[in-house]
């Protein structure tokens, strides 16, 4: 398998998919240190080059005080290859980890997000990439069908409160294992961020079922995606989609939304 092939097909039919980038684009990479986002960020590189759109591609990372390693290893290698990268110290986020050093999730990404902002908008960038990859979209999406009683997972491309920043997850179609064997065979410095290696029960638990169920059925993320993309609310249970007296047109064969309503972008090798 060229992986490098493949990781680009998947970001190709996600970013054509949802209308990620669209032609003057300026897009900042939130880079977190991990594998996940150096693979984003390579991906993204290579489409600037490649895709048949002009869009350009910027990178950042928010200190937050949680990386387990020195983060300048990252801007060393990002700068060597003439990537242009912005570290920025997060004051506030730093001053929580004494004034509230139990803060939960809720501060730390609300401080994130204010953060995140501030820097996209100080690099000219109107919209903003995140490395969720396919592992957070099928965790995320049995996590709250399981313990939040919400049919949901993550968006693909949502917007910042004031719609001032298109925010776009280019990995949705991408799984862990390939952004693991990129980001090594690329030799790009991985720094772990100590609250990953804390990853909570239930998402460990899923990932143990995860890999389980893989041994058996190799394609199950796939599947899994796939089907978040093809939701049939007349055989779910919330009554504002059910017809129930009987109203609605007659039921219509299913189409399927594809590359014939929204062109995937297309890169040339
Ligand atoms: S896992 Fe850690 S870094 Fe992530 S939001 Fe929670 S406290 Fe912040």
């Amino acid at each position: 398998m060229d992986l490098e092939k493949t990781i680009l097909r998947k970001v190709g039919e996600a970013v054509g998919r949802f209308r990620m980038i669209r032609g003057g684009d300026r897009v900042a990479v939130a880079v977190s240190g991990g594998k996940d986002s150096m693979t984003l960020l390579e991906s993204l590189l290579i489409l600037e080059q490649r895709a048949p759109i002009d869009f350009t591609v910027c990178a950042f990372t928010i200190e937050q005080g949680k990386f387990l390693a020195p983060i300048q290893p990252v801007g060393e290698y990002l700068r060597a290859r003439g990537i242009d990268w912005t570290y920025v110290q997060d004051t506030p986020s730093l001053n929580l980890l004494t004034d509230q050093p139990d803060h939960g999730c809720d501060l730390c990404s609300r401080y994130r997000r204010r953060a995140v902002y501030e820097i996209a908008r100080r690099l000219g960038a109107n919209v903003i990439a995140f490395g969720h990859t396919a592992d957070d979209f099928c965790e995320s999406f049995l996590r709250n069908a399981m313990f939040t009683g919400r049919i949901s997972a993550l968006p693909p491309v949502a917007w910042s409160s004031k719609r001032e920043f298109r925010l776009i997850r280019p990995l949705v179609y991408v799984t862990e294992e390939l952004t693991r064997a990129y980001a090594s065979r690329a030799g790009a410095p991985v720094i772990p961020c100590g609250c990953s290696q804390k990853t909570g029960t239930v998402r460990r638990t899923l990932r143990d079922i995860f890999a389980e169920l893989e041994k058996e059925h190799p394609f199950l993320k796939e599947t899994l995606l796939a089907a978040m993309g093809k939701v049939d609310t007349s055989r779910l249970l919330d009554t504002r989609f059910l017809d129930l007296d009987g109203e609605a047109a007659p039921a219509q064969p299913p189409t399927d939304v594809d590359s014939a309503d929204f062109p995937l972008i297309s890169i040339n090798p």
